[in-house]
């Protein structure tokens, strides 16, 4: 990781960390911003953008306060109850990332291809004794539940904090798009927004 100055947008952005990993001139990915708080509520965005980094992961992100809680999953979600898929914090990204397809330049963080896997938007549907909690206390409990509405995910997923430091578990819940026995990360391996594979995308990019 290389220390540099980070911008007075990029501070108040929250998004810190990750404008002091990038050099967005040499890697084409989105500048550390947040946009505007909205007036009226709108459904939140989910994103799983499959990675080709030094080992190849998904990094699953949710829309919180304007910016994109993230972590990254080695194995990729899985649709079986029973199998907990280990989560790993990363840091937030900006809301533009959402749609970000393309490779990170060699010697840049993060290097290699990115595909957007699937993308949607999501509910909050964690409840106690029959009330909303809020996603503030869901983070602060360490206990996510959330319904996607994705292209290739549908339904209810877990996240769960671990005792171990920056650990979670995503898990799927179950309900109707539970299965034990389709495995959509080993199915389905084209862009959710330009259906092409990470052989295309790499092989479209000016850095591939
Ligand atoms: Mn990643």
């Amino acid at each position: 990781m290389t220390t540099k100055k980070v911008t007075k947008k990029a501070k108040k952005s929250g998004l810190k960390t990750y404008a002091k990993r990038r050099n967005l001139k040499k890697s084409k990915e989105p500048a550390a911003k947040r946009p505007k708080k909205r007036k009226t509520s709108k459904d939140l965005i989910f994103v799983i953008q499959k990675h080709a980094a030094s080992h190849l992961h998904y990094d699953f992100r949710i829309e919180y306060n304007r910016v994109l809680k993230s972590w990254a999953v080695p194995k990729g979600p899985s649709l079986n109850p029973a199998v907990k898929r280990l989560a790993i914090v990363t840091d937030d990204h900006p809301m533009s990332y959402a749609k970000f397809e393309g490779v990170i330049p060699a010697g840049n963080y993060g290097a290699g291809t990115v595909m957007v896997w699937d993308i949607g938007t999501y509910q909050n549907i964690k409840e106690k004794d029959g009330k909303p909690v809020s996603m503030r206390e869901c983070f602060k409990r360490g206990i996510i539940e959330i319904f996607l509405h994705g292209t290739k995910l549908m339904g209810g997923f877990a996240l769960i904090r671990t005792g171990r430091e920056k650990q979670w578990l995503l898990i799927k819940m179950r309900d109707e798009y539970a299965s034990a026995r389709k495995n959509p990360v080993n199915t389905q391996n084209k862009s959710a927004l330009t259906d092409r594979t990470m052989t295309q995308i790499k092989k479209d990019s000016p850095n591939g």
